[in-house]
């Protein structure tokens, strides 16, 4: 087997070699611990079937243990400076692809269909780039990406905010958006010392696994997360406030905001962090005809 990229005396040589300066504002924070990446690789289950999506593979430390275990690794990376390195690093492997690409700017559902056509499991692993942490998970949920797992290093911050439960401080919109689609758990939670810079904050490892099913059914999903925002706008306020707030003429319609707590049986003085998801999708599929 090749010799790891991610000691630190080897991730130093790659980075002298190409005199390699980091771009604090790409999120560039890489891993130099072995024992983290295989930790990291193991929660998503690659098998020889597996088609794996990277987020940003930097010198090529994740990208190597992946592409050891899966059929095949896609990795998305902005920074221009890194494919000449990852060209270098990661010559043992004849199955990794780079694209050299903003992720948020990709039409993902392209990629899987050009890159892994015929493959029936598809995960995505990445240290993700925590300045686009969230727009990155919700990308590849609301695009509606195929995939059967992510498993994603990120702030621990965010990671409790993914995985919180109603009436606590953390649980809000984004708590609501990933779990309708995914079961959430926190893997593992990982020291500043892993990395080179270190970050600023402690980092988690999240793993999101497809739930079979969605917990509500909706009349429309987009409206669903745009109720489940507009509740959270003022976390003291009562769901009734927010809501006349949030939703188009929302102030002019408290009668009809009214009604559909009524036909629901909630009490409008709650507030949105008390809700379950399926409350959240009983009130905006009551909303629903009104507002969209
Ligand atoms: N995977 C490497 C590791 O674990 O050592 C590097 C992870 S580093 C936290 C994040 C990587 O994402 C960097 O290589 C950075 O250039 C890249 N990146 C930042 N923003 C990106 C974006 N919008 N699309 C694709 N890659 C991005």
């Amino acid at each position: 087997m090749n010799k790891d990229i991610a000691t630190p005396i080897r991730t130093r040589e790659i980075l002298e070699k190409y005199g390699f300066s980091f771009k604090k504002s790409l999120g560039q924070n890489f891993l130099i611990d072995s024992n983290i990446l295989r930790n990291i690789v193991s929660h998503a289950d690659l098998t020889e079937r597996t088609g794996v999506i990277e987020i940003g593979p930097g010198i090529g430390a994740l990208t190597e243990h992946i592409a050891r275990a899966a059929k095949k690794v896609v990795a998305f990376e902005i920074d221009g400076r890194l494919l000449p390195v990852l060209e270098d690093t990661l010559s043992p492997y004849d199955n990794v692809t780079v694209i050299n690409q903003d992720v948020l700017e990709a039409d993902l559902n392209k990629v899987v269909e050009e890159q892994f056509s015929g493959y029936d499991d598809l995960v995505v692993v990445a240290n993700l780039p925590y300045y686009v942490t969230t727009p990155i998970i919700m990308k590849f949920l609301l695009d509606r990406v195929p995939i059967r797992a992510m498993v994603i290093m990120m702030q621990k911050e965010v990671a409790d905010r993914i995985t919180a439960s109603p009436s606590t401080k953390a649980y809000g919109s984004l708590s609501i958006a990933v779990q309708y689609y995914m079961d959430a758990e926190v893997s593992m939670i990982v020291p500043k010392t892993v990395f080179v810079p270190q970050p600023n904050v402690e980092s988690a490892v999240l793993t999101l696994t497809r739930k079979e099913q969605v917990p509500v059914e909706v009349i429309d999903e987009d409206f669903l997360f745009q109720v489940a925002r507009g509740s959270f706008v003022q976390r003291r306020k009562t769901l009734l406030n927010n809501l006349q707030a949030s939703l188009p003429n929302g102030k002019a319609k408290k009668e009809q905001i009214l009604q559909a707590f009524e036909q629901i049986g909630m009490d409008p003085g709650r507030r949105g962090e008390t809700l379950t998801i399926q409350e959240f999708g009983a009130l905006a599929n009551a909303l629903y005809p009104e507002f969209r």
